[in-house]
């Protein structure tokens, strides 16, 4: 099988809606909607960096094309195409069935057409590039957080990172912890319920307070968060009174739940997202004038998020 014979056997599943010309071409041709904007990002997943090297072809396409749904689900974007640079060592086709069946199963879920890509042979890597749409001027942005609101995360914390810790200790983590790591669910629904209602999102990637410090930055407002209010599963409460330790929690990272900030006035809406959606979202602190990221509760020590270099 060659390059070619592999792109139309596994990643050619035709043309989806508003798709002139996809996957064959030089390039993709895309029909755009009036009156909205394009919300594009690109994440590349590595082995041993992103997901542990024995991870399964299905959990790393799942993964690969989650993270980058969180990203537009961040921005309340509505999903709409993405492309696959695809690097390989080698054509192994049982992983190559697994993959592109898993991937097709997500993109369908969240009905995202994989337009295009590359294909190339190197070290095993996975770069997925996503397009999404918004109404014009509708997109919740990291810097429209405003002094007094509320601050709000889906769903608990530290999770995926207390599994993979346990992954690296060579213990095997239970599949609610597996599946939080390996198949995290993209806040898409979420995001776009939350147009209107939060002043600033972010999806968290490199750990709950690395990553709220992004928007207080891009704000120019602080927060003060309080460690008693982070929502945290049964295993992660036993592990923290244990160990004491909130790095997992706080630096962890690959939580893939949204971040957001609300104005007291729409705590009215937040509740019927909150009914609707039957998502846990929790209060976890507010947004102060200055003075960065402060934490409320007994532990003070720094934590280091993720960072590459
Ligand atoms: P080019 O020579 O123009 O770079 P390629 O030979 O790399 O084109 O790819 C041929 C076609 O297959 C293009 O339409 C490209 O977008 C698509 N393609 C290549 N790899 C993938 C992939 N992994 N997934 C989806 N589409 C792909
Ligand atoms: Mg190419």
């Amino acid at each position: 099988m060659n390059e070619f014979e592999l792109i139309e056997k596994y990643f050619n599943w035709g043309r989806g809606h508003a798709v002139d010309l996809s996957v064959g071409d030089d390039c993709a041709i895309i029909k755009v909607n009036p009156n909205t904007q394009m919300v594009t990002s690109v994440d590349t997943l590595i082995a041993g960096v992103h997901f542990p090297v024995n991870t399964s072809a299905s959990d790393i396409a799942y993964k690969a094309l989650a993270v980058n749904l969180s990203d537009l689900a961040a921005m309340g974007a509505i999903p709409k195409h993405f492309t696959l640079a695809l690097t390989l060592p080698e054509i192994n086709e049982p992983w190559l069935d697994e993959f592109s069946a898993s991937l097709k199963q997500l993109s369908e879920e969240y009905s995202i057409n994989l337009v295009g890509g590359d294909t190339t042979k190197g070290a095993l890597s996975i770069t997925i590039n996503v397009m999404g749409e918004v109404e014009q001027g509708k997109a919740l942005l990291r810097s429209s957080a405003q002094v007094g609101d509320l601050i709000f995360v889906s769903n608990t914390m530290g999770d995926p990172a207390y599994a993979w810790q346990q992954i690296q200790q060579g213990n095997v983590p239970s599949l609610f912890y597996l599946d939080r790591l390996n198949r995290p669910t993209p806040q898409v629904l979420l995001g776009q319920q939350l147009l209107g209602i939060a002043n600033a999102c972010i999806d968290i990637s490199d750990g709950l307070e690395q990553d709220l410090s992004h928007i207080l930055k891009h704000s120019n407002v602080g927060a003060t968060i309080n460690l008693a209010d982070i929502p945290l599963s049964d295993e992660m409460i036993t592990y923290i009174e244990n160990t004491h330790d909130w790095c997992t929690v706080l630096a962890g990272g690959d939580d893939y739940e949204l971040c957001f900030t609300v104005p007291v006035e729409s705590l009215k809406d937040l509740e019927a997202v909150k009914n609707k959606t039957n998502i846990q979202l929790t209060q976890i602190g507010v947004v102060t004038k200055s003075g960065g990221l402060s934490r409320l509760g007994y532990f003070d020590q720094e934590c280091k998020s993720y960072q590459h270099f």
